[in-house]
């Protein structure tokens, strides 16, 4: 018997565990669904894909009473990206219980759609905390009839200076409520947010990142200006289809994607310099195969979709063992074995040894091989991604773009991957021997009778 069955979730919540796939719980899900079911606050380390959304989704699900309209759960995640998936998780296991209203309410989209919908309370909200504190302020969300708070990745949220957000959302936050904090490292500031806003939490750590078997930790004592070319031999001798490099500073960043791309790579750099549609392309891009390689800094990749990252980088390593353990935790997922790569120069050796410490265990050093690699060998990208202006406010969906492209461009559809649809563009991701064909055809053609601007990214 599954452990899910043995828990006593409402048979909806049941029927949607069992209709995203998920046979076993997660250990953090074990651990952290039966105080959640019993009402009670928990405060938990669990990093990304640790399954942690589920846990808490199920159990703000369990306590809706969908016939009263008013706000009774709140979401509160650091980026709009990661509130985006929260929110996607959230309504996937909501699938089989009529009439539940999810609101995103994030920072970076539109205010007055989202006021609009708040004319009829919504029974969930996934939010930013600007956003959220923003609309509180206007009256707009009621928050009297919240029960449940979620404070997710809250580290990250207090890392982004929201600690005076969080506190005045708390503030007007009812008392009697059920408050489940998620959080991959418990530094003291996460300590001072759970005593303020949780009470008699049951405490939760599974820390099984920093030692997961799953995931391999290999060390490679490499000089910097060495660095870049070692990099791309360890690419060629491991063939990961997605990587993330971490880079301590925007500068290494752009340098190193830039040098990378020299060698034929499909990479690209995420950084805070980035401007929103910039972003959304490279994130777009990573995500449906288009890039093999991000290169990003450890702010710009918070919210990062990186459900089967094969690899990651540490193009250099951080001094807080905290960010390293945070880094790794996003490959290995689910049952897949993840890599993680530290390329370490000499004067780099102090915070090999205090990391080594931090994690309880020796690190694995190997030979750095750069020598006689080949970077044609490095893996291609097997999708391109097509750029369309236009989006959901052309009223565009999946099935007009797929349509477009298998009929009078007459490609098949096992060749078009992942669509995303944005307010104002959409992202079509084809088979890269495929692209230039799908270019000439939708530019020619027409998409649900009108004519859009495509590029091939
Ligand atoms: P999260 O840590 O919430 O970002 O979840 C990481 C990934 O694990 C997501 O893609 C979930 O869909 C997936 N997931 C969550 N719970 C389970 C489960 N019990 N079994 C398998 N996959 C799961």
């Amino acid at each position: 018997m599954s452990l899910f069955a043995t828990l006593p979730l409402l048979p909806a919540l049941r029927e949607a565990v069992a209709a995203a796939g998920y046979v076993e719980p997660t250990p953090v899900q074990a651990r952290t669904l039966p105080p959640i079911l019993e009402g009670r606050d928990v405060i938990a380390q669990a990093p990304t894909g640790s399954g942690k959304t589920a846990a808490f989704g199920l159990g703000l699900l369990q306590r809706l009473d969908v016939a009263g309209v008013r706000t009774q759960a709140l979401v509160l995640c650091p980026t709009r990206e990661l509130a985006d998936q929260v929110a996607r998780e959230i309504r996937r296991l909501a699938m089989a219980i009529p009439n539940v209203k999810l609101l995103l309410l994030s920072g970076g989209m539109a205010l007055g759609p989202q006021l609009a919908s708040l004319t009829h309370a919504p029974h969930v909200v996934v939010g930013t905390p600007g956003r959220v504190a923003d609309l509180l302020r206007r009256q707009a969300l009621a928050p009297g009839d919240i029960t449940t708070l979620v404070l997710d990745e809250a580290d990250r949220m207090l890392d982004m200076g929201f600690e005076q957000t969080l506190q005045e959302i708390l503030e007007q936050l009812p008392r009697q409520r059920q408050t489940l904090l998620f959080s991959a490292t418990w530094p003291e500031s996460i300590r001072r947010i759970a005593q303020a806003a949780l009470h008699a939490p049951v405490e939760v750590s599974v820390t099984d990142a920093i030692s997961r078997p799953e995931i391999e930790q290999w060390f490679h004592e490499v000089e910097t200006a060495d660095k870049a070319g070692a990099l791309a031999a360890l690419l060629v001798a491991h063939q990961p289809a997605s990587t993330v490099v971490f880079c301590n500073t925007r500068r290494d960043a752009d340098r190193l994607s830039d040098t990378l791309r020299e060698l034929g790579c499909a990479a690209a750099a995420l950084h805070g310099e980035l401007n929103q549609r910039e972003r959304d392309e490279v994130l777009v891009r990573f995500a449906n195969g288009s890039l093999n390689v991000l290169v990003a800094s450890d702010v710009a990749a918070r919210g990062l979709d990186v459900k089967a990252l094969d690899c990651v980088v540490n193009y250099e390593l951080p001094g807080d063992p905290d960010v390293y353990v945070h880094r790794i935790g996003r490959t290995g997922r689910a049952g897949s074995t993840g890599l993680a790569l530290s390329l370490v120069a000499g004067r780099e050796m102090p915070r090999a040894l205090a990391l080594g410490e931090h994690l309880g265990m020796p690190l694995r050093w190997a030979e750095a091989l750069s020598a006689g690699s080949d970077p044609a060998k490095l893996r291609p990208a097997t999708m391109r991604t097509l750029r369309i202006e236009g989006g959901r406010r052309d009223k565009l969906r999946p099935g007009d773009l797929l349509g477009a492209l298998t009929g009078d461009a007459g490609l098949a559809a096992e060749h078009i991957g992942k669509i995303d649809i944005f307010p104002a563009c959409a992202f079509v991701a084809v088979h890269g021997t495929h692209a230039d064909r799908a270019l000439r055809a939708l530019r020619a053609g027409r998409i649900k009778g009108r004519r859009f601007r495509v590029s091939l990214l």
